[in-house]
This record gives structure tokens, C-alpha cells and sequence, in this order.
């Protein structure tokens, strides 16, 4: 099946200065692959008529469908109407559809109508209005030469309802649409370039209609199969042995699919094995805490966190002993060790976690230099630790940090923490 092809063009001065970040391209991609539309290209472009001329005239050379959103508003900087009725050689008539839900809109807010706002029921006399439930600005509908060019609100809550209730299903009935479908298998503790080279047959072997797409992300890598075709119990039965092929292959990186975040894969270990769980962080300062209680429901398996950032309290409150520290450091396997231990055993826990390390940017060493880190998971028999050499940024080591304590802890969790990761 031919596949239908789209661009996005978001429009608005905001988007190019950063002001705004393009929230719409992102949402509309989702959309759009979910009915089996096939994004290739996205532009942003400033409120400028020969910029919004130019972009649609390239964009109608290669897509079937042209999304356009924003300058919409009644205000003189937005000129996307205008520029629409240029480019289709059409005149701005007042749409009188357009001009009563306006009118209504305003009377639903006991408000009579401005003659601004009435300059938003003109529209270019070739399109077909779509509704605006959420806003004043009506949406536009054209067709030429075989292409469908949507014109919508910049507004996000405006555009997305416009899109749901609208023109998705308009352009379902418009166009025949193959049927797209996604899997995702979150996996962590392995980069990229690894995790390619272990799946590299597998990949290679994999059908013609069956993609494979890498997405990384502070320590996680996301892998996504899409799978084109004409039926969507064939693709996910398709789709599904394929996995069945691939899980043994890294089977102890894969820590679930779909949306499944790292903290809710442990809160769902835990919960179901009347588990619980407590924290002692110092470098991170509650990071991994705040992670784990991000996540509802966490009461049932988080018992508490300490932060314990300074040597005095290590070893006063949590009872690292002073000897450990003055031999070894307070970045050291040894401290992180007791760290671990010590939180299960105050907390009476089941699990005890721990980080220490330097975060950076000061306060490196040359044995220890910034990003070393040390991280421990103890349970009633032993206790895991894994040293870190993360980077430069505070920022990132913090959140690398936290990533792989969890990781480390649900390794421990399954059993696996022995495979090297
Ligand atoms: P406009 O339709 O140009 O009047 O846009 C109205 C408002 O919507 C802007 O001020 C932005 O805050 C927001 N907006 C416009 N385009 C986008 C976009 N692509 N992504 C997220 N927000 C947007
Ligand atoms: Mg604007």
C-alpha cells in the first residue's frame, strides 16, 4: 500500500526566537502515526508572507497532506489567512457558519462581539470552515491538486481539539490509510552502539515492513519497532514474534514496554513481592528519592530517604564508621557500602540503597576525579556496588546516577545483578 505522506508547518515569530517551544509538531506526529500518516518533514517559519508562501509551495512538491498551525489570531501580526487566500488565488468572504459560532461563542461569555473578533469569521472563500470549539479562530480545509492543506490554531488546547474532533477523521475519510503500528521495549544499563552490535542479525533479518528505531535517553534506550501494513492483528502478531526473537538476545536490559519508566518497572517488583525499599543519598540529594515517589502508590514500598551529605552525619546519623571514611574516602566502595547497609538496617527495610560521588563541577581529585561515583544496593545477604565514571555536568550526573541505582536495584530485584552490564 502507497504510503500518505504529510509535512508540518508551524507558524508563529515566537517559535524562531525561542519564546515557544513547537509543542504542536510533536503532538501531531503522534497523532498522525497512530492513523498511519507518515510524517516527513516539519518547518517552522516566522509570521513573513513570502516565508509562509515559499514553504508551502515546497511542501505541496512532496507531501499529500500539508498540517499548518498558528497565526490565527486577530491581531495584525498573524497574516496565515491572508497568505492562504494569496497562495489559492482565492478571496477572505465572511463565512457565515464561522461568523454565528464566533457570535455564540461571545455570548456564552456574556460578551457582544468585537469587530476584531468578527474579522475572524472571514475566511478565504474556497476552504471549508472546520469548528473551533475551544477559541475564536476557525480552522481551514483545502484541496487542490489532489493535496489537503489544513490550516489551525496555534494554540495548543485549541489545535488539539480541533484535530481530534475534525481532522482526523476528515482525513480518514479523505485518504486510504495503511496501518501503522508501534512497539516499544524500554531497556537500560546499556548504550546504543552495544545494544546494536548484540541484535545486529536480528536487525538485518528483520522484514521489509518492519523498522527499527534507537531512541536513547540518560541511560536508557529505547528501541521502537514499527510495522506498516494493511491489518493491525496481523502487524502485532508480526510484530510480537519478532520480539519473542530479540528478548533472549538482551534479555537482561529489557526492563518492560510501552511507556514503562524505570521507577515504575521497581515500584511494580516490589509491590508485588511485599517489598520495601529505603535511601541514602549523597551526591544525589534526594533525586533518587524524589524518582521512586514520583511514582503513585509508592507509599506501599518506600519506607524513607536520608541525605546525609556531609561526613559528619554519615557517620552520626547514619552510622558510617569514621574509620571507613578517613581510610577510604567518603567516595569510596567501602563507604557505600556501609551507606546501603546502614539505611536497611535504621529504616528496617528490605532493600537499602545508597549513592556517593562527585558531582561536579569542583571538588575533583586525580583518583578521583569528577563524575566518580559509587552506587550500592544491599539486601538481607549481600550487598551490590557499581563505581561510575560519569562526566563533567552536575546536572547529567545527577541523573545518570539515578538511573543506574535503579537499574542496579532492579537487577537485584530479578535476580540478574550478577550479568556484567
Ligand atoms: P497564534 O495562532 O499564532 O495566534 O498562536 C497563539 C499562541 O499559541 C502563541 O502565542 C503560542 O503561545 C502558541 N503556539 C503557537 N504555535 C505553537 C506551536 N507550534 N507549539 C506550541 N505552542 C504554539
Ligand atoms: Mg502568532
Amino acid at each position: 500500500m502507497e504510503k500518505v505522506l504529510a509535512e508540518v508547518i508551524t507558524i508563529g515569530d515566537e517559535l524562531l526566537f525561542g519564546q515557544t517551544l513547537d509543542t504542536n509538531t510533536q503532538w501531531i506526529g503522534t497523532q498522525l502515526s497512530n492513523v498511519g500518516i507518515s510524517i516527513i518533514r516539519r518547518t517552522t517559519v516566522g509570521d513573513l508572507r513570502e516565508e509562509i508562501l515559499k514553504s508551502l509551495r515546497e511542501a505541496s512538491q512532496r507531501a499529500d497532506i500539508i498540517l499548518i498551525t498558528g497565526g490565527l489570531g486577530p491581531t495584525k501580526d498573524d497574516i496565515t489567512k491572508q497568505t492562504l487566500a494569496a497562495y489559492f488565488d482565492t478571496p477572505l468572504v465572511v463565512n457565515e457558519q464561522a461568523l454565528q459560532e464566533v457570535t455564540a461563542l461571545f455570548a456564552s461569555r456574556n460578551r457582544s462581539i468585537t469587530p476584531t473578533n468578527a474579522k475572524q469569521a472571514e475566511l478565504p472563500q474556497s476552504c471549508t470552515m472546520i469548528s473551533n470549539s475551544m477559541g475564536t479562530a476557525p480552522g481551514m480545509w483545502f484541496e487542490q491538486e489532489g493535496k489537503v492543506y489544513v490550516s489551525m490554531p496555534g494554540v495548543p488546547y485549541e489545535m488539539k481539539t480541533m484535530m481530534e474532533k475534525s481532522v482526523v477523521p476528515m482525513l480518514k475519510q479523505t485518504f486510504k490509510l495503511p496501518v501503522i503500528y508501534h512497539k516499544m521495549i524500554q531497556t537500560a544499563g546499556i548504550g546504543e552502539s552495544w545494544l546494536s552490535d548484540k541484535i545486529e542479525q536480528w536487525e538485518t533479518s528483520l522484514p521489509a515492513h518492519i523498522k527499527l528505531a534507537y531512541l536513547p535517553h540518560y541511560g536508557r534506550v529505547r528501541l521502537r519497532l514499527t510495522a506498516f501494513g494493511e491489518n493491525y492483528q496481523t502487524l502485532e502478531k508480526q510484530v510480537g514474534e519478532e520480539v519473542e526473537k530479540l528478548l533472549p538476545l538482551i534479555q537482561p536490559y529489557v526492563y518492560g514496554f510501552g511507556d514503562l519508566s524505570l521507577e515504575e518497572a521497581i515500584g511494580q517488583l516490589l509491590s508485588k513481592n511485599h517489598q520495601t525499599l529505603a535511601t541514602a543519598e549523597s551526591c544525589t540529594g534526594g533525586h533518587v528519592a524524589h524518582t521512586i515517589t514520583s511514582i503513585a502508590g509508592s507509599s506501599a514500598y518506600f519506607k524513607g530517604g536520608m541525605i546525609p551529605y556531609s561526613n559528619e552525619l554519615k557517620i552520626s546519623i547514619l552510622g558510617v564508621k569514621k574509620a571507613t571514611i578517613d581510610a577510604h574516602g567518603a567516595v569510596s566502595e567501602q563507604t557505600v557500602t556501609e551507606m546501603a547497609q546502614q539505611i536497611r538496617t535504621l529504616y528496617q527495610t528490605d532493600y537499602g540503597i545508597a549513592t556517593t560521588g562527585v558531582a561536579g563541577p569542583d571538588g575533583g581529585a586525580p583518583q578521583k576525579p569528577v563524575g566518580t561515583v559509587w552506587i550500592a544496593v544491599a539486601d538481607a545477604q549481600h550487598t551490590y556496588t557499581k563505581k561510575l565514571s560519569l562526566t563533567q555536568d552536575r546536572g547529567l550526573n545527577i541523573q545518570h546516577t539515578t538511573i543506574n541505582i535503579l537499574n542496579l536495584l532492579r537487577l537485584a530485584l530479578t535476580g540478574m545483578v550478577d550479568i556484567k552490564s
